[in-house]
């Protein structure tokens, strides 16, 4: 039997199974210590003031456009390559969606559709509230000139930091918020740490993390100075609920998982980045990967190869899976869902970044526990399936 190797997996050591038995044998399952011990292990590591933790990242992206004020037919931007939560908590807000082409080299959101797509909505006299840029596979996009773009217009910015953690850019931590209102991440299983389910808000200004929280838990405060009622007791038992909030939180055996891991988030990233570049060099002049800045350090969360077809990418996978290698696609375009053909029937041809990239990406097994003789296997099986297909259809080279 052949080992089967995925995309993306967990990692799991003796000092996570201990700290969630300590959270099992203690008296609070949720809600007690180990939550703002993981958030603030995680304003350190971002350093940002305020981190809100939640249920999971579709949460986070959900919180935070609540928190942003994003209402009914607000129109909101979100790069058109991403997983559909990062459109959908935006959608939960009843917002109405317009999706944002991609540079297909990196991604990531286009700066030039972006900026054409501000000026003819500049005219029309309809800007979005807000914008949502996600960094594809943990590489950050240009968040300074993205600020500078939509700075004139006071948008808000969300990003999408969910593959990006431990990533950073020009020298900062992504998730410190310097060119956004909130960054967004998960702790599912295949991102840089896990909680099994999880997720998290970072912010800089106090407001926002106020309403994040209180979002996060019933819409319920238990801050004396924000009470509103007329007869708000000073007993200590009082709360009082201000709004419709949910309940996004994260329990503490998940925060106590997140907490334990987090320490080992630096060495993890550079394990990733050490498969990256041994993908990069087995790879060259024969396959591109996804470009990375040179002014910023990815997180790796995923190790894309962009193909020289269509063809010959679905070739390269059909190879993989008979060799029990699963690579995956991320993502499909959010707007060729049938769900937002529904909301907004868009052309395909208006986004060519994202055709293209959709036609001819492919995520190859990337994970901190991946073994040299693992990664090779993978990388013998993508030479092996590149060279003779582009032998059997030698003009598809040619592209
Ligand atoms: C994982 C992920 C999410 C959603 O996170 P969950 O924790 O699974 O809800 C959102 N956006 C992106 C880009 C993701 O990769």
């Amino acid at each position: 039997m052949v080992k089967p190797l995925y995309y993306g997996k967990q990692t799991i050591e003796a000092a996570d199974l201990e700290a969630v038995r300590d959270v099992l044998n203690s008296d609070f399952l949720t809600q007690g210590p180990m939550v703002s011990c993981f958030e603030h292990a995680l304003e350190q590591q971002l350093q940002v003031p305020h981190v809100i933790s939640c249920s999971n990242g579709t949460a986070a992206l959900h919180l935070a456009c609540m928190a942003l004020e994003i209402e009914a037919r607000d129109e909101v931007w979100v790069s058109a390559v991403s997983f559909v939560a990062t459109a959908n908590g935006a959608r939960y807000c009843g917002a109405n969606i317009r999706f944002i082409d991609i540079d297909w080299h990196t991604g990531n959101i286009s700066l030039s559709a972006l900026s054409t797509q501000l000026e003819q909505a500049a005219q029309r006299a309809q800007l979005p509230k807000a914008l949502i840029v996600v960094h594809l596979g943990g590489e950050s996009c240009d968040m300074r000139r993205i600020h500078e773009l939509c700075q004139p217009y006071n948008i808000r910015i969300i990003e999408d930091s969910c593959h990006a953690l431990g990533g950073s850019y020009q020298d900062e931590p992504i998730g410190n918020c310097r060119y956004s209102d909130c960054c967004v991440f998960s702790f599912h299983p295949v991102k840089s740490i896990t909680t099994a389910e999880g997720g998290a808000v970072s912010c800089r200004n106090a407001d926002v993390a106020e309403r994040l929280r209180m979002l996060a838990s019933h819409g319920i405060s238990k801050d004396a100075a924000q009470w509103q009622s007329a007869d708000a007791s000073d007993a200590p038992w009082y709360y009082e609920q201000q709004e419709l909030g949910y309940n996004y939180r994260l329990s503490d055996l998940q925060a106590a998982l997140g907490a334990a891991q987090l320490p080992r988030l630096s060495r993890w990233i550079e394990l990733r980045a050490q498969i990256a570049k041994r993908y990069q060099e087995a790879f060259a002049g024969l396959l591109s990967m996804q470009h990375h800045r040179s002014d910023s350090q990815s997180a790796y969360h995923l190790a894309i190869v962009l193909c020289d077809s269509n063809a010959e990418r679905d070739e390269l996978y059909q190879s993989l899976r008979k060799a029990q290698i699963f690579a995956q696609l991320h993502y499909i375009p959010i707007y060729r869902h049938p769900y937002y053909q529904q909301q907004n029937q868009v052309n395909y041809a208006d986004f060519p970044g994202s055709e293209r990239y959709y036609e001819r990406a492919l995520s190859l097994p990337i994970y901190p526990r991946l073994s040299p003789t693992d990664q090779q296997r993978v990388i013998d099986v993508v030479i092996d399936a590149v060279q003779t297909y582009r032998c059997q259809s030698p003009k598809s080279s040619q592209l």
